[in-house]
């Protein structure tokens, strides 16, 4: 199934629960403006190589458009239109004032020298300089993409606007970054999965986890779940996966990666678990924190949590959250699930444009507090309503959006 129609999916069942007329839902199903670039680059080589860039900007009812660029070499442009509508609705969940969109290089980042990833960035920058701006477009890392690259993003806007902080959001501490927001997400994921753990009545001390990617997001909430006394039995990236019933020692697996240039293959500390298993392994809670589209029709039978957490975004498809729900499986859904990184962008946004530097305490007070106030108000819904938190998640993002539209007039 093609992302955006996934995406489309869930949209339209909160749609119908919110009775939207039909005009309505054309006008939010549909990007503003999509746009795909060629970008040529020199290789360290001399060679000459062409990559194809996209950004789509699906939404900017509620605020400017707002949403990370991906380095992956799947990367399509139906995949960005998905995130792009995805970003629409988070930023509505958690109620900040950002639209959403997305952006995208067809490029492994792991195919190219650190030089060869500034060449592309820069070139991304400018091609699609004059669509971004602080108050109109604010792209962020996501899949495959840095703080360091952020730098890159805005000292090449800045060669054509001049300064402005605000045009970019993930960016180093030392370059107009703030403390929190590379651990938001992950943060986010761990925070959110104690408060579904309370609600469902479930103890959090000893809690088995297992968690698919160990990248930006995958290791944070990793790191965030383990202080919570919760057990990580089971961890996977590309490059491996690995399981330890008395728990992984997380510590030990940040020190490897940082060895290894973030691939957990060689990992001493645990049982290597064969290609795939990952997702089926035993577990309280499922948190996938990788690509999306790894749990569908195939494999949904065959997972065992009775909790899954979407790290990553778009990682359950329709037929499988379906085969899921009715099995009783509770799915904290992406765009509640890792709003985290979007809300700490704002913060590091509003922090840009006033010149100003917040702690890490008030960083982490705020970022809780947010997706605190979210997922009540989303759970409420559900219970209220008797709906899978993904349908009220998207009833309450696409209402938000809804309203805005109807009175700001559609244009
Ligand atoms: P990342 O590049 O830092 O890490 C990605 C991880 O996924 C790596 O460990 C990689 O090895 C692993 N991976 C890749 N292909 C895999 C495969 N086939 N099987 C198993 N593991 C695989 O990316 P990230 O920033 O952690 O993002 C992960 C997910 O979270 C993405 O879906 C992204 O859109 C979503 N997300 C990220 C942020 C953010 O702030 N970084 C915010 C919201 C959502």
């Amino acid at each position: 199934m093609r992302a955006s129609d996934a995406t489309r999916i869930y949209f339209d069942r909160a749609a119908d629960e919110l009775d939207l007329s039909a005009s309505m839902r054309l006008l939010l199903a549909t990007p503003e403006r999509e746009v795909t670039v060629q970008l040529p680059v020199e290789r360290d080589s001399g060679e000459l190589a062409t990559f194809i860039g996209y950004r789509v900007q699906h939404n900017d009812a509620r605020g400017p458009f707002k949403g990370g660029l991906r380095y992956h070499p799947r990367v399509d442009l139906d995949d960005v239109r998905a995130l792009a509508a995805l970003m629409t609705w988070k930023t509505a969940v958690v109620d900040i004032p950002f639209g959403g969109a997305k952006g995208g290089v067809a490029v492994d980042p792991k195919d190219c020298s650190l030089r060869e990833l500034e060449r592309i960035t820069r070139k991304f920058v400018d091609a699609l300089h004059d669509m971004f701006g602080p108050d109109v477009d604010i792209p962020a890392p996501d899949m495959g993409t840095t703080a360091d690259m952020m730098a890159w993003v805005m000292n090449q806007y800045g060669r054509y606007h001049g300064f402005a902080p605000g045009c970019v959001t993930g960016k180093p501490v030392d370059y107009h970054g703030i403390p929190g927001r590379e651990e938001a997400t992950g943060r986010g994921v761990g925070a959110l999965t104690l408060k579904l753990l309370s609600r469902l009545g479930r103890t959090i001390p000893g809690t088995r986890i297992a968690i698919q990617g160990f990248g930006n997001v995958g290791s944070h909430a990793a790191k965030y779940l383990a202080d919570a006394e919760c057990r990580i039995v089971a961890v996977g990236d590309a490059t491996a996966s690995f399981r330890n019933d008395a728990g992984l020692d997380v510590l030990e697996l940040l020190r490897h990666v940082r060895g290894t240039g973030g691939r957990l293959a060689g990992f001493a500390g645990g049982d290597a678990l064969p290609a795939g298993e990952l997702l089926a392994t035993d577990c309280d809670v499922l948190v996938p924190a990788a690509l999306g589209g790894v749990i569908t029709a195939a494999n949904a039978d065959a997972i065992r949590a009775p909790i899954i957490v979407e790290g990553a975004n778009a990682p359950v498809e329709p037929d499988a959250d379906d085969r899921l729900t009715a099995r009783g499986v509770v799915v904290l859904p992406d765009i509640l699930a890792n709003a985290g990184g979007v809300t700490a962008s704002w913060f590091e946004w509003v922090q840009n444009r006033q010149y100003y530097q917040w702690g890490l305490d008030r960083v982490r007070g705020e970022l809780d507090r947010i997706l605190g106030r979210a997922f009540e108000e989303v759970w409420q819904l559900a219970q209220a309503r008797k709906l899978p938190l993904r349908t009220a998640a998207y009833m309450v993002g696409v209402g938000r959006v809804a309203r805005a539209t109807a009175l700001g007039g559609p244009g």
